[in-house]
């Protein structure tokens, strides 16, 4: 083990929070709105599906784009250069509206993947119990129960 591993598990949320805000520039990965007080670290893959609390798995998102994300696994948004105040207003907004959509999308298409696999499972016979904790692992508990429902 190296001593940077060595020190990232001996670190403190605290410490990890200012690492990962001090790699990504301080700013939204998904908008470029830059605050240091309110930047929130986010899990790449969600702890509900394993997600680590490594710094590797964390990322800056600002608590607007943080909410929209929930718990979606999504696939990882670049770091984004450094920026003066707080970011260009008018180009933050347009990419929250647009990260909102792109996650609508990713959640759909999550949704429809999930649904048929269910649908397969339930007709070769697979008890329900069976296919809930089979869509646990895959999935949020939110989607779980769309899932559930669609395929009565
Ligand atoms: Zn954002």
């Amino acid at each position: 083990m190296t001593n940077a591993t060595n020190k990232a598990k001996t670190m403190t949320n605290a410490e990890k929070r200012q690492a990962v805000l001090t790699r990504d520039n301080c700013r939204c990965r998904a908008c470029g709105f830059s605050d240091t007080l309110t930047m929130e670290v986010d899990h790449i893959v969600p702890r509900t599906l394993g997600g680590s609390n490594d710094i590797d798995n964390l990322q800056a998102l600002c608590s607007f784009c943080n909410n929209t994300k929930s718990n979606i696994q999504i696939p990882e948004l670049p770091i984004r250069e450094a920026c003066d105040g707080f970011g260009d207003q008018a180009e933050v907004t347009e990419n929250r509206l647009n990260f909102r959509q792109h996650i609508a999308d990713i959640r759909k298409i999550q949704i429809a993947a999930l649904t048929r696999k269910a649908s397969e499972w339930k007709a070769n016979g697979t008890r329900g119990l069976t296919i809930r904790k089979r869509l646990d692992k895959l999935t949020t508990s939110g989607i779980v129960e769309d899932i559930l429902k669609s395929i009565k």
